[in-house]
């Protein structure tokens, strides 16, 4: 019997896992591949997120950005700068797998299962049924992403919405000539993108809505135009789950984060640092309710998830503005003093609510 179980070891799965070992809790960790692995993500981490890993990942950081190239539709591009970092770039198959590392150094036991069964919640454990293995924990964190499977076992209601996003890898002499761009001009309801890392830069496509309709081709043709070259590596493909505004843990043994839950924001898609925020605040759910029972876990997750989804919900509105509007909102966003607050609050590694509520207002808020 394991004092809690965490399905999946992407950033939610891991930084839930890192929390509980920290507290000499008995952790089951559990995944469908052996790690290093493959995952669609673009791998850039706001500075919010990057200091929200409680190790230094510095070591799997490929680039870190000062400058972010913005290309509207039907205008010329705009940098937004900061002396600051705005953005570090990593390698999601590097960073899952240090991550891992790092849970594993601290005593998780880790296991691949290629299929669940079933999820059942008793009264004092969570029954995880792997067909060959069946595994009991006190706690169940569900962080096996967009298409999780502990959400199909513990949330009766869809809350969650899901985007598309293409991502391919494209080798270069110098890919520290391309900044960082969002490329607004090329797509109706979405963008492309281009993050230099080391040795390559990482392209992709966006999509807010879920009828996207996204294909290969477009990145093949945006590799011509942009980088000159049609030679990409590692295509994939996969959703990002956003709307987790919704989501209000319905067990009180079974919590969901990261994009299980929805916590992607929908603008641009970012998703790693909800992902460890959030896997981080279920984890101290569970600890504070080790001393008053299961119930208030979920009470308690709900109350942390507060900030997550006051911001959540203001990259709502401002996706549904931007993409609405695409020529108002990136002409706004183009004048300095519009964006050097966000840029500066973004470096200093601030949610938005309280770039919003400080920086943005002339308040000195840390
Ligand atoms: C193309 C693309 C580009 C992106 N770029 C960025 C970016 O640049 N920056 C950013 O912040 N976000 C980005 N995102 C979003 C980001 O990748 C996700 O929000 C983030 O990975 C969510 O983390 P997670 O830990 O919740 O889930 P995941 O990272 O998806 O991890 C889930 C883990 O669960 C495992 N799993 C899945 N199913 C099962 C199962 N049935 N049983 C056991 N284990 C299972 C998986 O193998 C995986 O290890 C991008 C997403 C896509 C698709």
């Amino acid at each position: 019997m394991f004092d809690a179980a965490v399905m999946g070891a992407g950033p939610a799965g891991t930084a839930a896992a890192f929390v509980l070992l920290e507290k000499g809790l008995k952790v089951l960790l559990l995944d469908k591949y052996e790690f290093p692995r493959k995952k669609a993500c673009a791998g850039g981490i706001t500075p919010k997120g990057y200091h929200l890993f409680p190790y230094d990942i510095s070591p799997v950081i490929k680039r870190e950005c000062r400058t972010i190239r913005i290309t509207p539709p039907g205008s010329t591009p705009f940098h937004i700068q900061d002396q600051n970092i705005l953005c570090h770039m990593t390698r999601r198959e590097e960073l899952d797998l240090f991550s891992l590392e790092r849970v594993m150094g601290k005593g998780a036991h880790f296991k691949v299962i290629k299929r669940i069964h079933s999820i059942c919640e008793k009264n004092h454990f969570v029954e995880i049924d792997a067909g060959s293995d069946l595994f009991k924990a006190s706690y169940l964190i569900g962080a096996d992403g967009a298409n999780s499977i502990v959400r199909r076992f513990a949330a009766k209601g869809r809350f969650w919405q899901k985007q598309t996003a293409i991502e391919a890898d494209v080798r270069l002499d110098r890919p520290e000539n391309h900044p960082m761009e969002f490329d607004f001009s090329r797509l109706k309801n979405g963008y492309f993108w281009i993050f230099p890392k080391d040795d390559h830069v990482n392209i992709g496509i966006y999509s807010y809505g879920s009828r996207a309709g996204l294909q290969t081709r477009q990145l093949i043709e945006y590799a011509g135009k942009k980088l000159s070259s049609h030679r990409l590596e590692s295509v994939r493909g996969y959703p990002i789950c956003t709307g987790g505004v919704h989501y209000r843990p319905e067990s009180s043994r079974i919590l969901l984060c990261g994009d299980a839950a929805g916590f992607a924001e929908p603008l641009l898609g970012e998703g790693i640092y909800f992902a460890v925020k959030s896997g981080r605040e279920a984890a101290f759910a569970i600890l504070e309710a080790a001393e008053t029972g299961p119930p208030s876990a979920r009470r308690m997750y709900m109350k942390k998830l507060k900030e997550i989804q006051t911001d959540l919900r203001l990259y709502r509105a401002g996706a549904g503005f931007l993409y609405r509007f695409p020529r108002v909102s990136l002409k706004l966003l183009s004048f300095p003093y519009i964006h050097d607050p966000f840029a500066r609050g973004y470096a200093q590694g601030k949610p938005l609510n309280r770039i919003l509520t400080g920086n943005m207002f002339g308040k000195n808020n840390p």
